[in-house]
């Protein structure tokens, strides 16, 4: 089938991705520093697949070690799939620089190492932030991206304009830019999930945790924005989907099914959800106490968003189908199984 590199592979999506990889067929390398990962995460991969990935820890902002581990590996890797990124917003405000070397320099490495090494196809983790707050929805992949709220979506914004004027220059260069909408949940299994380092920024983990009882209560950011409950909408895609996009991605590449070298989708399920009917979708599914107050609006967030899919849907021939009822309840398992 094919032998795949994971950057940032024992991070949340990265974990799942390899987990489905694996599942499809295709031999996984992983490389990440572990900056914000454990290594337990490798071998509860192997438990779900029943096959350990291959795992390597540098960095990949690290030129040289970069092209060294390319050089390696010469004529072994048939695509990339680059997670490995800072991502926390607030964090990227004050630390602008890191941010900027670590996400745009790994990147920038890791393409000059494909090309230096004959490595052909690029999957890229985007997101939908570089739309900003779209005045049209559902976001299509014509809505035009706007200026970044964050240094961290800038390096999201940023890393596709390299990626499409590298494709450009460089015509047997392949790159798929996915734009994820809002991923959560974990893998069935409950063996590997999102571990937030400290107090989660993101509404799902903050959810699960206040339902373990390790916050006291949720805070919702805001219930005066124009939306039917006041709170903000989004599209929050099962992290298990989300993967399997990274499969056909892939697949779409090494069989060169592309229709442009540079190509960007949505993916999403297509279906905005505000924040209380998220908080009343985990309570239903799960049955778990989860107390609440309404608070001030969090700078930065933008009101609504939520994609089109009809492109990944017809060109990628992938479509989300995991109920978000069963993407909570998932990660809820996970959450559970993390207190012991
Ligand atoms: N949110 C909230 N309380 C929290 C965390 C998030 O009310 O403790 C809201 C936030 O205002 C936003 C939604 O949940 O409307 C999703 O937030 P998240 O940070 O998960 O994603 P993003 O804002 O990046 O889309």
């Amino acid at each position: 089938m094919g032998k795949i590199l994971v950057t940032g592979g024992t991070g949340f999506i990265g974990s799942h991705t390899v987990v489905e990889l694996q599942e499809a067929g295709f031999e996984v390398i992983i490389v990440d520093n572990l900056s914000n990962s454990k290594i337990e995460v490798v071998d509860n991969i192997g438990r779900i697949t029943g096959k350990t990935p291959e795992f390597e820890n540098f960095d990949l902002s690290n030129r040289g070690e970069t092209l060294s581990f390319f050089l390696r590996h010469r004529g072994e890797i048939d695509a990339v799939i680059h997670f490995a990124a800072f991502k926390a917003v607030g964090e990227s405000v004050s630390k602008p620089l890191e941010y900027y070397r670590n996400n745009v320099g790994s990147l920038i490495n890791i393409l000059e190492a494909m090309k230096l090494s004959g490595v052909k196809h690029l999957v890229f983790s985007s997101s939908c932030t570089v739309y900003g707050q779209p005045d049209k929805l559902p976001v299509t992949e014509s809505t035009p991206r706007r200026p970044a709220e964050s240094p961290y979506g800038n390096t999201k914004s940023v890393n596709e304009d390299i990626i499409r004027d590298y494709c450009h220059a460089e015509k047997d260069i392949n790159g798929i830019a996915l734009r994820y909408f809002n991923p959560i949940g974990a893998h069935p299994s409950a063996l590997i999930g999102e571990s937030p380092v400290g107090i989660p920024n993101n509404l799902v983990p903050y959810i699960t945790q206040t339902a373990a009882g390790v916050r006291k209560e949720l805070s919702i950011f805001g219930n005066d924005y124009d939306t039917p409950d006041g709170t903000p909408i989004r599209d929050y895609i099962d992290v298990c989907d989300l993967s399997k996009a990274h499969v056909v991605a892939i697949r779409r590449l090494l069989d060169g099914k592309n229709k442009s070298n540079y190509e960007f989708f949505n993916i999403g399920t297509g279906r905005g959800l505000s924040v209380l009917e998220l908080v009343n979708a985990f309570k239903k599914s799960t049955g778990a106490p989860l107390p609440y107050k309404i608070v001030g609006r969090r700078a930065g967030d933008i009101e609504k968003i939520w994609a089109e899919t009809t492109l990944a849907n017809n060109e990628l021939g992938w479509k989300a189908t995991v109920p978000i009822e069963e993407t909570l309840l998932n990660a809820w398992k996970w959450e559970k199984k993390c207190r012991g």
